[in-house]
């Protein structure tokens, strides 16, 4: 299905309307092979929009926005106490982790509530509560936007990183997703380590799949401000690694400084904390914000544009590098 002049109001979770010249919607992998084939060997403006997300719009798209729509799960086959579980790219991610934590396949529980779909996730390499998407992705199915051929891409090939992949970097805007492997397991190793998720297990007497999941939503709700009613894409900057002497640096005017030590010893530093130090959470300039809970979201509080969120932003990445000497990257996309 294609549309013409379309807003993308609904299309982004910061809830920004633009508008895009076209949006080509597919619900069949044959029928976009069929597409990008056609357009082949011309000149092209694409952009894959899933959920819209960890997307910011500052500006009307002038182009064709891909949006997929593949759905379907399925088991696709076992190995041990392993099972394959496919995803289209057009389900939502959580209806995924719903149904995998119901049928007692442990890999997603922690990544309950993320926004988005499916294909993103490979893109994005999404985590939280101490997973990462990587750590259960077989394989990736996608096709070239160039001239329509299909590739499978196995986990190593998608060079995940922290909040990254392949797919933003190398192969930026090369590839439509639409279809991913996960490797889930009847017989999982949980991860409780992160945050209060043991504490709160505890209280609850069981540790299954079905507890963690319970956990990690309402933990999420109660810190984080849901999209459907407050325009919002999440955390907006990567949490920053910094050197053991840039560390110590910062310890020395800020004693009470929290600091993550990652499995390869790496430092990581919640950018939250950061920003909150620079005196910017629950500030406002018009309707674009920072949340009162979470200093690392930026929200529009009514009719912000695209560009108003943005200029806040870099107000803040700006405070952040003038009081710590660290610069922000953004986790969100902006277009
Ligand atoms: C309230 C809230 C909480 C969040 N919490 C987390 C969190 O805990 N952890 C986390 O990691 N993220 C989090 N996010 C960010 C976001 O939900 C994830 O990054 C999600 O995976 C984005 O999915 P999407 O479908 O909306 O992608 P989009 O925003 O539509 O796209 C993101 C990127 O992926 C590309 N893309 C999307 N689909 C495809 C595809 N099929 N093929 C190729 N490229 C594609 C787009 O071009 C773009 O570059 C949060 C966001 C919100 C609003």
């Amino acid at each position: 299905m294609i549309y013409e002049k379309i807003s993308l109001k609904k299309f982004n979770t910061f809830g920004i309307n633009v508008r895009a010249d076209y949006l080509a919607a597919f619900k069949l992998e044959d029928n976009a092979v069929h597409f990008f084939k056609q357009h082949r060997g011309t000149e092209q403006n694409y952009l894959v929009l899933g959920g819209g997300s960890n997307i910011l719009f500052t500006d009307d798209f002038h182009g064709t926005i891909i949006h997929p729509e593949m759905e379907g799960i399925a088991m696709e086959g076992k190995k041990g106490a392993d099972i394959i579980i496919s995803a289209g790219a057009g389900v939502l991610w959580d209806k995924l982790v719903e149904s995998t934590v119901k049928n007692g396949l442990g890999g997603l529980e922690n990544l309950s509530l993320i926004p988005g779909r499916v294909g993103a996730v490979a893109v994005q390499n999404i985590g939280a509560y101490g997973v990462e998407v990587k750590d259960v992705i077989e394989k990736v199915r996608a096709i070239s936007l160039a001239d329509g051929t299909i590739r499978e891409f196995i986990a190593s090939e998608c060079k995940f990183g922290y909040r990254d992949s392949v797919f933003k970097n190398e192969l930026k805007g090369r590839y439509l997703i639409t279809k991913i492997l996960f490797r889930l397991s009847t017989r999982p190793k949980l991860c409780l380590e992160y945050g209060s998720l043991k504490d709160e297990l505890s209280k609850l007497g069981s540790t299954s799949l079905a507890n963690i999941r319970k956990i990690v939503i309402s933990t999420r709700q109660a810190k984080l401000p849901d999209p459907g009613q407050i325009g919002n894409a999440g955390s907006f900057f990567k949490n920053p690694f910094v050197s053991e002497d840039v560390l110590r640096n910062i310890q020395k005017n800020f004693p009470k400084l929290p600091v993550f030590r990652d499995r390869s010893g790496g430092v990581k530093i919640p950018a939250g904390w950061l920003i909150e130090q620079c005196g910017w959470k629950g500030k406002r300039i018009g309707d674009a914000g920072v949340h009162e809970k979470q200093a690392l979201v930026i929200v529009n509080h009514g009719n912000a544009t695209g560009r108003e969120l943005f200029d806040l932003s870099e107000k803040v990445r700006k405070s952040v590098a003038d009081t710590f000497g660290i610069d922000l990257e953004r986790e969100v996309e902006v277009i």
